[in-house]
């Protein structure tokens, strides 16, 4: 092993040199404190930066054990540490060199709190996997930059928040807590007969569309259960004022409209609930928001491929006779591809639904009276989700949570009615009800099929395959919701629960690693998932780094849920279906 001396020594060396030189550097460096691992050079300036992860023993990193004494509080530590190293990151000069030269970058997360692959805690030890811009003039080695940012700020910037005694450590228990608080209410939520939970003082609008942040300005609305949906948690840990207890909304098990007039709040709510399936950072506002972690956002997706999908109980008789027992198409319509998505959610394990009138296809929703009487029965493919959702929850145990401003028919079939008015909640469920008795209309229920628990598919090993040209492997993620996966481009703008580029790139490799690994004659998308999600938990998500070995820095890594996992595979056009 070589020594810091060394490396200050062959960084001088290297200086002037081309770039390719660079790659004499891989392999481990003793500090006084730290090792460093260069895994992986990057081959010129402009490429994806070099991989360097950044290790500390732990009898010096000094991370008590109460802040890792479980799964959950090592995951949260384990993304305060990233928080903080990315913090400590000084902003890159304008002359630090050509292409990505002198950048320094760590995974960390977001709003949400999401397993990820960029701080490691072991018992033994902690460890930073960062990205460094190996600095360059042109394609000339910078040496004496090198040596400043591998032998000075990479090891400032890292043992900042891996040494316990730099990082504000109250900061820390209160973080590593409220997640842990979070995870506390998750599990109970079942048992208490409910799929979500909406804390009080929960503050849920965002600063923007295109900002996940919360909106902080004089009129926002903090959230307040009503007196008749309210429920109280016991929490594990106090929270920051003492009190070990919350109180909050509940959303039931069975059938909940969000209705109000428009503007009043309606998608926000549902926004939040999206994304309680994951835990949130103090501050966010949604750190109480808290959702089972089966509940799937749907929503109409005009164009998705759909492949052998059962659809039948929702859409039957299509005009050229597609047979939508196993219906494909590489065009869905709206009301398809919602059916589509309904299907493929329940088939691997969802526990409820999320929709937004916004987002979906009002054919699918609902056919009124006036229809009724125009278009025959005969000639309607469309059996709307209001004829089937009681029998959703009724016969096959999913919930569904609906924001809904324009449509009363879904009266009958609530449990639960929530109204915003002034972003205010309250409970109109039995004034629903009454009306509903008072103006039954003329609507009749069209259910031509019961809905039955959807038949497990089976994916063709061979459909999914991530080669391109020469290349065995090709995944190239451009943002959240576009993944190059082999020769095409899967769209997952329809997948509102996917929160992460880094989950995106997980996907990726999930796919890739099931269709070597798992995919064989007889095995079912639901038990692929199974397999996926009891090598995470076992081995952690890095474990699908398919280029380094074991321990190496694994690139951007976060744990996707099976459900967006699921998504992205139903999303291929290439995908097929066993028969
Ligand atoms: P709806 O779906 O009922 O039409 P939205 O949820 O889209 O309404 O909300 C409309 C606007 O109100 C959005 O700009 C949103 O940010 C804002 N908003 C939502 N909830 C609150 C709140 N509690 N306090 C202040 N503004 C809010
Ligand atoms: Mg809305």
């Amino acid at each position: 092993m070589r020594d810091r001396a060394a490396l200050e020594r062959e960084c001088i060396q290297l200086d002037g040199r081309n770039y390719a030189a660079y790659k004499s550097l891989r392999g481990t460096f003793a500090f006084d404190d730290i090792t460093l691992y260069v895994d992986h050079v990057q081959g010129d300036p402009f490429a994806t930066p070099s991989k360097l992860r950044v290790r500390m023993a732990m009898e010096v990193a000094g991370i008590p054990s109460s802040l890792i004494s479980n799964r959950v509080r090592r995951i949260a530590m384990q993304d305060f540490v990233a928080r903080v190293i990315r913090d400590a990151i000084p902003p890159i000069t304008s002359h630090s060199g050509s292409g990505k030269s002198g950048i320094i970058r760590i995974d960390a997360g977001a709003q949400e709190v999401i397993e990820r692959a960029a701080v490691r805690i072991h018992d033994d030890w902690i460890e930073a996997r960062i990205e460094v811009g190996l600095p360059a003039r042109g394609r000339r080695i910078k040496g004496h930059e090198a040596r400043g940012l591998l032998c000075e700020t990479l090891p400032r910037v890292s043992c900042a928040g891996l040494r316990f005694a730099s990082i504000d450590g109250l900061q820390a228990k209160a973080f590593v807590d409220c997640v842990e608080n979070q995870e506390a209410i998750r599990r109970q939520l079942s048992e208490a007969g409910l799929v979500a939970f909406v804390g009080n003082g929960s503050l849920l609008p965002r600063e923007s569309g295109a900002s996940d942040r919360p909106l902080c300005t004089a009129g926002v609305v903090s959230f307040t259960a009503p007196p008749a949906f309210e429920v109280t948690f016991e929490l594990p840990n106090p929270q920051p004022d003492g009190g070990q207890t919350i109180a909050g909304m509940g959303i039931r098990k069975g059938v909940t409209l969000i209705v109000g007039g428009g503007y009043h709040g309606k998608s926000t709510l549902l926004k939040a609930l999206e994304r309680g399936v994951y835990p949130h950072i103090p501050g966010d506002g949604r750190e109480w928001v808290v959702s089972d972690c089966g509940l799937v956002k749907i929503r109409a997706e005009d164009g998705r491929r759909v492949a052998g999908t059962d659809i039948h109980a929702f859409i039957d008789a299509l005009p050229a006779g597609a047979d939508t027992h196993a219906f494909s198409t590489d065009d869905a319509s709206g009301s398809t591809s919602q059916a589509a998505s309904i299907i493929e959610a329940i088939e691997v394990g969802a526990s409820g639904l999320l929709l937004d009138e916004d987002t979906c296809a009002t054919n699918f929703m609902v056919r009124d009276a006036r229809m009724q009487a125009l278009v025959h029965h005969d000639f309607e493919p469309i059996t709307p989700f209001v004829d089937h959702v009681a029998q959703l929850h009724a016969l096959l145990g999913i919930s569904s949570v609906l924001a809904m401003g324009g449509c009363g028919d879904y009266f009958e079939a609530a449990d639960q009615v929530i109204m915003l008015r002034d972003y205010v909640p309250h409970d109109a469920s039995a004034e629903a009800k009454q009306i509903a008795r008072a103006n039954p209309g003329e609507r009749r229920h069209e259910i031509r099929h019961a809905l039955e628990a959807p038949r497990p598919r089976v994916p063709v090993t061979k459909s999914s395959d991530a080669s391109r040209g020469k290349r065995p492997l090709k995944i190239d993620v451009r943002g959240v919701d576009t993944l190059g996966y082999g020769r095409e481009n899967i769209d997952l703008r329809g997948v509102a629960q996917l929160v992460d580029s880094s989950q995106t790139r997980a996907i990726g490799l999930a796919i890739h690693f099931a269709s070597k690994q798992m995919m064989q004659p007889g095995k079912t998308l639901s038990e692929i998932l199974d397999q996926l999600d009891a090598l995470f938990d076992r081995e952690g998500i890095e474990t699908l780094d398919p280029y380094g070995t074991r321990g190496e820095h694994p690139g951007p890594l976060a744990r996707p849920r099976r459900f967006e996992i699921d998504a992205a595979i139903n999303r291929l056009r290439s995908l097929q279906i066993a028969h």
